[in-house]
């Protein structure tokens, strides 16, 4: 019998991934059958993103796991009808992108290109940025784009703390972890990186207590969810000069709402959620190997850990 793979995600991404997942599983020798439809009884696989509108898996009785095209998966972790396997996206593609939008945005704050990119009005101000490695960077979260994005830094020889759930040891970068742990890696960053999933245990991470700890006129950056911060402290620390500018990709609500203050403060950078974004040749690629696995019977790769919500 063949291989059941559901592809249940953006129709446009359809004839994008469908040539690359029919190649990924012909080569690992599998007699499959994949399309857009099944009867839900017939389905051993899922490839999943949010938007292809699947919610209730309890039709769905023969399958082996849900492969997610997305890190994110704060919007099906918790997802009750789901009592398969679920794995979420670590594509190489993914995150050296976003490695690159987080080493721009840095280099950004690092160099003060703003001020040369806004004109110096006449004024031959020549105000010499320091080297990297006078420079604290904190990144939260030190998963696979967390991880990837410290050591592309410290590479740089920026001074780079790390703060995760579980302790870490990563070459050239402090690594830090706990309730503890938030307090030094916020007291000594000049920048702050937010790369942490969205669970019960990360909202709100940035709130009026955690930004006070930051030196004044720390920057932000945040390409990990919106819920990370919350968003009325953020604009008071802003407006306060607590915060000195704040990069955001990611929001409480997307598209971030015209009338948002975020739009027009002289202080924030919004970006539409474009940090990074699955690739689809190397990600098919991860999917076709966890079905691969599946069906040797051999452990899945990327596994979420339901009760932590990451
Ligand atoms: P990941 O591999 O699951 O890593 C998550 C990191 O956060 C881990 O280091 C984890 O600690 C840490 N963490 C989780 N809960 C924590 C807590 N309560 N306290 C302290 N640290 C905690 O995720 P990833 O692949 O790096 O992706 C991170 C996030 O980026 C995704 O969840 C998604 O929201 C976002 N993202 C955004 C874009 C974009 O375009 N803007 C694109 C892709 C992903 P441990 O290592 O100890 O487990």
């Amino acid at each position: 019998m063949p291989v059941n793979v559901l592809f249940s995600a953006r129709a446009a991404l359809w004839p994008v991934y469908e040539p690359l997942l029919t190649r990924y599983l012909t080569e690992a020798g599998l007699d499959f059958s994949l399309d857009t439809e099944f009867a839900p009884g017939e389905v051993d696989y899922v490839v999943y993103a949010p938007n292809g509108g699947l919610r209730d898996f309890t039709p769905y009785t023969r399958l082996k796991a849900v492969l997610s095209l997305w890190a994110g998966v704060e919007s099906i972790a918790d997802n009750e009808t789901l009592t398969v396997p679920l794995a979420r996206m670590v594509d190489h593609g993914l995150t050296q992108g976003m490695t690159e939008w987080v080493v721009g945005h840095v280099l950004r704050y690092h160099l003060g290109m703003d001020a040369h990119i806004h004109g110096l009005n006449g004024e031959w101000r020549q105000d010499v940025p320091p080297l990297a490695s006078e420079r604290r960077v904190t990144v939260l979260g030190l998963g696979a784009l967390g991880e990837a994005s410290v050591r592309a830094l410290a590479a740089l020889n920026f001074n780079v703390t790390g703060w995760s759930r579980s302790p870490k040891g990563i070459a050239g970068v402090t690594c830090l972890h706990g309730a503890d742990g938030l307090v030094r890696a916020l007291s000594n960053a000049d920048i702050v990186v937010l790369l942490l999933p969205d669970t019960s245990a990360t909202e709100n991470t940035l709130d009026a207590e955690t930004l006070a700890l930051l030196p004044k006129g720390a920057r932000i950056i945040n390409p990990g969810r919106g819920p990370l911060i919350n968003d009325d402290a953020l604009l008071t620390a802003l407006n306060a000069g607590q915060i000195g500018h704040a990069t955001l990709d990611v929001f409480r609500t997307e598209p971030l709402p015209a009338d948002h203050p975020y739009w027009t403060h002289p202080n924030v950078t919004v970006t539409p959620h474009i940090a990074s974004e699955t690739r689809p040749v190397t990600a098919a690629q991860v999917i076709c190997e966890n079905i691969r696995r599946g069906e040797a019977g051999e452990p899945f790769l990327h596994l979420v850990d339901r009760d932590l919500g990451y």
